[in-house]
């Protein structure tokens, strides 16, 4: 069953698209042995590749478009590397997102606009997979800085390029690069770069309801904590830090469901107040929660 909750009167739904197995060493600056809870058998710490669903009235929205339907094989170099003696045969896992959004009664063709929080491979894999576009009738959103920084540059065969020379031709894209911009009713998108030069967060607002999806701005849970984590594959990793620094700092202690792409679980967290700050999930074990709003309460999105 998927992750969801709801923002006033807007259903947000987290969708697994895969995983990733990465060795500790993506993350400099994280004592993984001090947290082996986290590190799986084959000495990896798993991910998810996720993306969300945003359905409203008038909008049906995904955020991100994982990594397409292909599996990336662990490079051998990096199990030497990493000095992993068993390492996953794969570094990820793709292929989930069309089983996921079909359990989640979506089909392709009624999504309105794929929002791209960036250009990274795990976000743009179902754009057009082998050049063919997957969401037929969806505007595709994304920072305009990141095409320069990472599809200019990528080969020519590079399946993430494909895909979006495929959006491009079929004048499918629309490059954003104000500070804040308008999606839809209640949804903005926010600059946040540092990841990448043209990363965005989206803010979801309905009915005095919050909730705010991060995209790869936040990477790792123990960020919130330890600010010297970073990510190998952040474009600006002081960049990234400030701006992980500025929105933990704006949603401390705020009734305000946070989801973000590679979050264990993709369950929709909460930051507490305090010294250190703690996240806290939103959904209960049921993995799926809708908050009645009792009337004239604002409410909350499922914190
Ligand atoms: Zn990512």
């Amino acid at each position: 069953m998927p992750t969801a909750i709801s923002v006033g009167n807007v259903r947000v739904t987290a969708l697994t698209a895969g995983s990733s197995h990465l060795p500790p060493m993506f993350y400099p600056g994280w004592d993984a042995s001090a947290h082996p809870e986290l590190i799986q058998d084959d000495g990896t710490y798993h991910i998810p590749t996720g993306c969300f669903l945003i359905q409203g009235d008038s909008f049906t929205i995904l955020l991100d478009a994982g990594s397409g339907p292909d599996n990336l094989d662990f490079p051998p170099e990096m199990a030497r590397l990493a000095q992993l003696s068993a390492p996953p045969k794969y570094l990820s896992v793709g292929g989930l997102l069309p089983a996921a959004l079909a359990a989640a009664g979506v089909t392709p063709a009624e999504i309105t606009t794929v929002f791209l929080t960036h250009l990274h491979y795990d976000h743009i894999g179902w754009v057009a997979p082998g050049g063919t576009l997957f969401f037929p009738a969806a505007e595709v959103v994304y920072g305009a800085a990141d095409w320069d920084a990472l599809i200019a540059p990528a080969p020519a065969d590079d399946q993430g390029r494909v895909g979006m020379e495929a959006a491009k031709a079929a004048g499918s894209l629309r490059p954003v690069d104000a500070p804040t911009v308008q999606i839809a009713p209640g949804i903005t998108a926010h600059h946040a770069p540092g990841h990448t030069p043209g990363h965005y967060i989206l803010k979801i607002a309905s009915e005095g309801q919050e909730a705010y999806l991060l995209g790869d701005a936040v990477q790792h849970p123990l960020q919130l904590t330890d600010p010297g984590i970073t990510f190998l594959s952040d474009a600006d990793a002081q960049r990234a830090s400030q701006t992980r620094q500025k929105i933990f700092t704006e949603l401390e202690g705020r009734d305000v469901a946070i989801g973000m792409d590679h979050f264990p679980g993709l369950e929709f967290q909460h930051i507490t107040a305090g010294t250190p700050r703690s996240w806290t999930t939103c959904t209960g074990p049921s993995r799926t929660r809708t908050i009645p709003r009792r009337p004239g309460s604002p409410g909350s999105p499922g914190c």
